[in-house]
């Protein structure tokens, strides 16, 4: 997997006619290398793969970054990072220009003297997710599925929305996650009209809808689910709500396909709403790649121009929030197929009503 990761590099240094790649985001650290320390550089050129990293990790990276060339650094890593350039003869090197700070980029132009420094972006090149990626995500998502059908069990009026983030939370870590995908959102009652509340110390109250957005990370990557219940027997007004987030969530499913747009996708989905007449109260994008980061590439929203491929992974999630009175999301993951796409997400799309 390292192996064809390196020459799809190598693929983007020819169309850039660089010599080599600085890699320093940690994510794309991590893809291209295989090495999960938090502290590091990858020198990538044709010769020889490089990883600069501290005398902290240097067993984890020759166990995790076998292709690789481990180099020690000491305080100086620009020092070092400059001497393997100059050895090497790299005399055009790409960096990360969404990711390098002004004060990093000047570092870089310091040391690295008359070498040609060019920007380069490589989320791109982890748009598509391989096989290993794929299982890890599937097991990422089958953590979350599990800690939410445990959690279920613990909602009741007089807990509190923390509570039901630590259940998750410590669920999670249980099943092998590494941490939470992001901070747990849990909004009960009002708070539910807020698209993105965190968890907080309010009491969940008989009626309340409770919409818990969440998400595990297993081996670096992240899963989100998002599904939205009641306490107690909802009333006609949330179950309607809850209905045509339900159908817009399914449409949006249905719609995705290898060769359509991320805005594509995200019309049809949102014109459930817009006819239902709640268009004003879907102020956010349908879905977003999700990965060894939890908002990636491709985006499904109004201004999603990518078109999906086979092997992406995204969100769908829809939702409708209403201020003074509540919110209802609903969000899978799903894999794009050639026909149409794989749902991750298993727990159940039911109006789930607690109590
Ligand atoms: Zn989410
Ligand atoms: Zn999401």
């Amino acid at each position: 997997m390292i192996q064809q990761r390196l020459v799809n590099l190598y693929d983007l240094m020819t169309a850039h006619c660089l010599d080599g790649i600085v890699v320093t985001k940690p994510e794309n650290r991590q893809y291209f290398s295989g090495f999960t320390g938090s502290s590091g550089m990858l020198v990538i050129s044709r010769q020889s793969p490089r990883l600069l990293t501290d005398f902290r990790y240097l067993e984890q990276a020759k166990q995790q970054a076998p292709l690789y060339q481990i180099i020690r650094h000491g305080t100086a890593i620009y020092d070092t990072l400059a001497e393997s350039v100059k050895g090497l003869g790299l005399g055009r090197i790409g960096f990360e220009s969404d990711f390098i700070t002004w004060e990093v980029y000047q570092k870089l132009s310091d040391c690295l003297g008359e070498t040609e420094l060019l920007p380069v972006k490589l989320d791109g090149l982890r748009i598509v997710k391989d096989q290993k990626e794929l299982a890890l995500l599937t097991k990422a998502v089958a953590i979350a599925d599990s800690a939410f059908n445990d959690a279920l069990k613990m909602i009741k009026p007089g807990i509190t929305e923390l509570d039901i983030a630590l259940e998750l939370e410590y669920q999670m870590r249980k099943l092998g996650a590494e941490k939470p995908a992001f901070d747990t959102i849990v909004a009960s009652g009002l708070r539910s009209a807020l698209p993105h509340g965190r968890a907080s110390n309010k009491i969940i109250e008989a009626g309340n809808l409770i919409t818990i957005d969440f998400g595990a990370v297993f081996e670096g990557y992240h899963s989100d689910m998002t599904r939205t219940v009641v306490v107690g027997t909802a009333t006609d007004k949330q179950r309607e709500i809850y209905n045509i987030v339900l159908v817009a969530q399914l449409a949006g499913i249905n719609a995705v396909k290898a060769g359509k747009t991320g805005k594509e996708v995200d019309q049809i989905a949102r014109q459930v709403i817009d006819d239902a007449g709640y268009s004003k109260y879907f102020g956010h994008g349908l879905g977003h790649g999700v990965g060894l980061f939890i908002h990636e590439e491709p985006r499904l929203s109004p201004s999603g121009d990518i078109k999906l491929a086979q092997g992406m992974v995204v969100s769908v999630e829809p939702g409708i929030y209403l201020p003074g009175w509540g919110g209802v999301r609903i969000e899978d993951l799903v894999v794009v197929s050639a026909d149409g796409c794989t749902i991750l997400t298993a727990s159940s799309k039911d109006l789930i009503e607690l109590g």
